[in-house]
Formats: C-alpha cells, structure tokens, sequence
C-alpha cells in the first residue's frame, strides 16, 4: 500500500449525512481503480495527479461506519489495497413547521396514486448507472441571483403531521428567472409531477443526477446534452409550492446529498 495516499485515506474518518465525499487516491494510482464502499461499486476520475471517487451519504442515513475498500496495479505492476470505515455521524436540521391547503397535503385517491407512480419513476430513473461521466469541472450555482439557498434536510411538520424531509435546497427567485444546468450532463427526464411541478432531471453519469423542480417552463427536450450554464428553463411555483422559487437537489447513486456540496467539490476545470 503506497504511504502518501493510505495517509491521505487515513484522514477521512468522519461525515454527517448528507455530505459528498471525495475519496481521493494518490499516485502512484492507476487507470484502472478498483473500488466499493458498502460492497458497491466505485468509479474513479483523474483527480489532482492522482484519482478520486465520489461518496454520497445519504440525508437520512443511520449513523455508523461505512467500509469501503480500493485496489489497484501500478505502472510497475505492483498491486496496492487499501480498506477503512467512514464513520457517518447525524447531522443535526432545523424543524419546519408549514401550514398547506388541505387538498396539496392530504390526497384524494388519484392524486395519491399519481404522486407514487411519480415517485417509483424518480427512483427508477436515480437506479439507472450511466457508465460514462459527463461532468467536467467544478458545478455551478442553477440560478443567478444572490438569493441564498435555503431549506436543505429541513424536518419537515405539514399541518401538525410529520412528513419527509425536505431533500434540496430552495432558491427564492421571481418567476421567469433562467435556471441553468448545475454541470454537464444528458436531460434524463422532463415531466410535470403533482408534488414537483414542471421539472428537469440532469444524468452527469456515474449515478449523478441534478433535479430542477417547480419550473414555469423547460426549454430543453429529454435525451439531449447540455453544457454547464446552459439554459434548461425557467423559475416557477408548479406543482406543490407556495411562491415561485426553484427546488434543486441531487442524487448520487440513490443517496439524496446536500446540492450545495456539489458547489464546493473541490475540482479545478
Ligand atoms: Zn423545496
């Protein structure tokens, strides 16, 4: 096992759900990382001068530890193995009390229905692994303005009743205001959701996947590539939504992360 990346594996020992992690490898790292965490398959991108893989905790993730294991052949064919834990700690999120009408919190039969398809496609769609990685560089905010994001994890008390947790991040915005795509990636999903409204799903491969909820409108059509920056629609208060403002949040293979965490990746272009 090479010293100078077992130190830097060794110093990631803590996280709070929630978090994105980068398990950063040293040289002498190849291209052909091998990696799990909890038995699950790793992918590895250039990183620094060596390679890193990303690691999403998920928002209600139990605390404990979380094995992960690499292994590798150097360019002289020496093999490298690593193993450790990652030990997930509760993060701590505010309680939000929301008053709703009635007919948006408790459902009729058909809507009940509709908001579960809804959800089972939502999950199908974040079960989906595009082999390729089409982000590049470092991810940017969805929205220009300087309206801060708010909301993220927020235990959520709907007319007195205990419901979901809030699982992005909301940006206050008037209707109408551009939404750009966070990075590269392919239009996943475009549809209109009793709960999210007008939405847009980005696929940035790898299991990432940035969703764009409550729009006004989509001007970008399911299966084409979008750059980082580009256009995908517009701020509106669709679906469920008490005002306009956009709901971002991402997924890395099915762990619902903080979308903000993507903003402080710390890759270069
Ligand atoms: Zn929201």
């Amino acid at each position: 096992m090479g010293g100078a990346y077992n130190r830097g594996m060794t110093a990631l020992t803590s996280v709070a759900t929630a978090a994105l992690i980068v398990l950063a490898v040293a040289p002498p790292a190849a291209p052909d990382m091998d990696g799990s965490v909890v038995g699950r398959p790793l992918f590895f991108f250039p990183y620094a001068d060596g390679y890193a893989a990303l690691i999403g905790v998920d928002l209600e993730a139990k605390p404990g530890r979380t094995p992960w294991r690499i292994g590798f052949v150097d360019g002289a064919g020496v093999p490298h193995q690593a193993s450790g834990a990652i030990t997930v700690k509760t993060r701590k999120f505010p309680v939000q009390r929301l008053s709703l009408p009635k007919s948006m919190v408790d459902l009729s039969p058909a809507n009940e229905s509709r908001a579960e398809a809804e959800a089972t496609r939502l999950h199908a769609l974040y079960d989906t692994i595009s082999a390729a990685r089409l982000w590049r560089g470092r991810f940017t905010k969805p929205i220009a303005t300087d309206v801060r994001s708010e909301g993220f994890g927020f235990r959520r008390i709907i007319n007195g009743k205990p419901r979901a947790p809030h699982s992005g991040v909301d940006f206050a915005a008037p209707a109408g205001t551009p939404v750009v795509a966070s990075n590269r990636g392919r239009v996943a999903l475009v549809a209109h959701h009793f709960f999210g409204g007008r939405l847009v799903a980005l696929d940035h491969g790898e299991g990432l996947y940035t969703l764009y909820m409550h729009l006004e409108q989509v001007d970008v059509g399911e299966g084409s590539l979008v750059e980082r920056g580009a256009i995908i629609g517009a701020v509106g208060s669709t679906g469920r939504a008490t005002g306009p403002h956009l709901h971002w949040a991402a997924q890395l293979r099915r762990a619902r992360i903080d979308p903000g965490a993507l903003l402080t990746l710390p890759v270069g272009d």
